[in-house]
């Protein structure tokens, strides 16, 4: 829900946040998630019996599981919510119980490894503020995940849309480009047969090789074809149909090498190509612990008090 996958694109917020801007857009993706200390606290005193003070060091030491910190919907004692003020769902209590978890998760590539170790060793190592949890999903889980976050994060009905859809992809695609600096006064994304591969500006056009144009069109279609019928594209509104017909004629399939089907297990094949399909990555997930210890120890005070 309120897992904020929020802004890709960049990493500002308040002081306390991590310095993401060594990374490239589209590698980082950030979630939220609320955790209830009263629910907590409950649970190790009256349902497993301890001490409160037993209870306190040992919720000290709890850390959540990755799928906790960023499951679609949260579980107690975890929630999520948009209000400024909300309530725990479960017990009423009010935010004084409530800590505040922040998780990034990084995906593991040569274009990260970098950033991602200045980041990890810039991390204050004291009790555990913060904790660094690997694991390993495949490249088409990690493509969704960040299909999901640009869906979040851009409104298919706005103007910029068919820019912002764009440039987010060029920046998963080709990560060490500069594309705020190229996206710089683009008015429109035009495809060019006259480029081989890759990209070229031209005045307020942008023009595009025919593969990536129509991998943009693929992302687009993916994105949008939930919140519209058909999906919104550099090329107007898109059926499944028509979008197949266009990556057809287009050549794209044939490059591609992707065998004939129908339409659906051509976009199946599609998404692998696009993707990198089962091709392993490493997920890195840094969970900022701070806010939590910080309300253990007070909630703990006003509990044994
Ligand atoms: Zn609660």
């Amino acid at each position: 829900m309120n897992r904020l996958p929020s802004k890709p694109f960049k990493g500002t917020k308040n002081k306390k946040e991590l310095d993401l801007s060594d990374f490239p857009p589209g590698s980082v993706t950030e979630y939220s998630t609320i955790v209830c200390l009263s629910c907590t606290f409950d649970i190790f005193t009256k349902q497993i019996g301890l001490a409160p003070r037993t209870a306190y060091s040992e919720i000290k030491k709890y850390s959540p599981t990755v799928s906790e910190l960023t499951a679609a919907t949260a579980s107690p004692p975890f929630f999520d919510s948009e209000e400024k003020k909300p309530r725990c769902p479960y017990c009423n209590s009010a935010g004084r119980w409530h800590a505040r978890f922040d998780t990034i998760r990084i995906e593991g590539d040569k274009s990260t490894d970098v950033a991602r170790r200045k980041l990890t060793k810039s991390l204050p190592q004291k009790d555990g503020q913060f904790q660094v949890v690997e694991t390993k999903s495949d490249r088409r889980t990690t493509f969704f995940g960040w299909l999901d976050t640009l869906g979040h994060n851009l409104e298919v009905d706005d103007n910029r849309w068919l820019l912002d859809s764009t440039r987010a992809y060029l920046a998963r695609h080709e990560p060490k480009t500069d594309w705020a600096t190229v996206f710089d006064g683009v008015r429109s994304v035009r495809r060019s047969q006259r480029l081989a591969e890759g990209w070229a500006r031209d005045g307020g056009r942008l023009f595009l090789a025919p593969q990536l144009y129509n991998e943009v069109l693929i992302v687009q279609y993916l994105v949008s074809r939930s919140h519209v019928h058909g999906g919104q594209t550099l090329e107007g509104r898109l059926t499944l149909q028509e979008l197949i017909r266009r990556l057809r004629y287009g050549g794209y399939l044939d490059a591609q090498g992707i065998a004939a089907g129908d339409q659906f297990e051509i976009l199946e094949q599609v998404i692998e190509k696009i993707s990198g399909g089962a091709g392993k990555v490493k997920l890195y997930h840094i969970v900022d612990r701070r806010e939590f210890l910080d309300k253990v120890k007070s909630v703990y005070a006003s509990y044994a008090g």
